[in-house]
């Protein structure tokens, strides 16, 4: 099935959230939730009867039609911050989750992204990552860098995509290869394609996904959806909206990436990436 491009309509997927900083400093982006807010959410879920789904799982959960109140949850970036906010929460509620790492960023600070707090953020270290993954949490990939992947040259996008799957089965092994969060989720025709010829078998997009494993749907978790469930996985007007709303708020990110791709443009490149950057050129 690698690669058959599906119905849409037909699809009985089970829903993603994607969630990306828990508690710490504010912000003035979007994409922080509050950890109260977040335990809430978690707590009313396992209440409910949702329960969350490896990697392995959801994949099998795509081709039978009995996933009922089962999820993926997932976080993007892998900031520091959710061995402390958010994987303890959900430990304790026998919740499982999986992390997209920016490989070249572990264990540094979020000198890729644009400064939407006073102090810079630290990201998890492999080490972190290795005492998590033996509780039972994965980790994937978000890119190397963190760059717009659909704006590379087919030469750098080969580079981004595979230089981050090998620093995942290099540290964890193949299953750290299986998946990619798309930065941004902007992922087209050539991208997915790109991302399969890496080697990666699932592939998550924005809120719109075609239904092919490496262009996947995702539902964002923003500041905004404070609701005890939230709108990802809402069967009702409120949880279409929340969607429609989270998708508008996505496709927003593009004003970050053209101030990232500015930033790279006029800034002196920091030392901690030298290292990225030298292969980038
Ligand atoms: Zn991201």
């Amino acid at each position: 099935m690698r690669g058959v491009h599906l119905d849409v309509a037909a699809l009985t997927t089970a829903p993603v959230l994607c969630y990306h900083r828990i508690g710490g400093p504010l912000e003035l982006g979007v994409t922080r939730v509050g950890r109260s807010v977040f335990a809430r959410q978690m707590t009313a879920l396992t209440r409910a009867g949702w329960r969350t789904l490896s990697l392995d799982e959801f994949a099998d959960a795509r081709t039978r039609h009995d996933a009922r109140r089962t999820f993926l949850l997932t976080f993007d970036d892998g900031y520091a911050s959710l061995a402390e906010h958010a994987y303890p929460i959900l430990a304790d509620l026998g919740f499982t989750a999986t992390t997209f790492l920016i490989t070249d960023y572990v264990g540094k600070t979020n000198d890729w992204d644009v400064r939407y707090t006073w102090n810079r953020l630290d990201h998890l270290t492999w080490r972190q990552i290795e005492q998590w993954r033996a509780r039972g949490f994965q980790f994937a990939s978000h890119g190397a860098t963190h760059r717009r992947l659909t704006w590379l040259a087919d030469h750098d996008l080969a580079t981004e995509l595979g230089r981050a799957r090998a620093q995942l089965v290099e540290r964890l092994g193949p299953d750290g290869g299986t998946a990619i969060a798309y930065p941004f989720g902007a992922v087209d025709e050539r991208v997915a394609e790109c991302a399969r010829a890496a080697g990666y078998d699932l592939g998550f997009a924005g809120v719109k996904g075609n239904g092919d494993r490496l262009h996947l749907s995702r539902v964002p978790v923003y500041t905004w959806d404070v609701g005890d469930v939230p709108f990802g996985l809402r069967n009702d007007a409120l949880g279409v909206l929340g969607r429609v709303v989270a998708n508008a708020a996505n496709r927003c990110a593009i004003g970050t990436s053209i101030m990232q791709l500015a930033k790279r443009k006029t800034s002196p490149r920091p030392e901690s990436i030298a290292g990225a950057v030298s292969t980038r050129a």
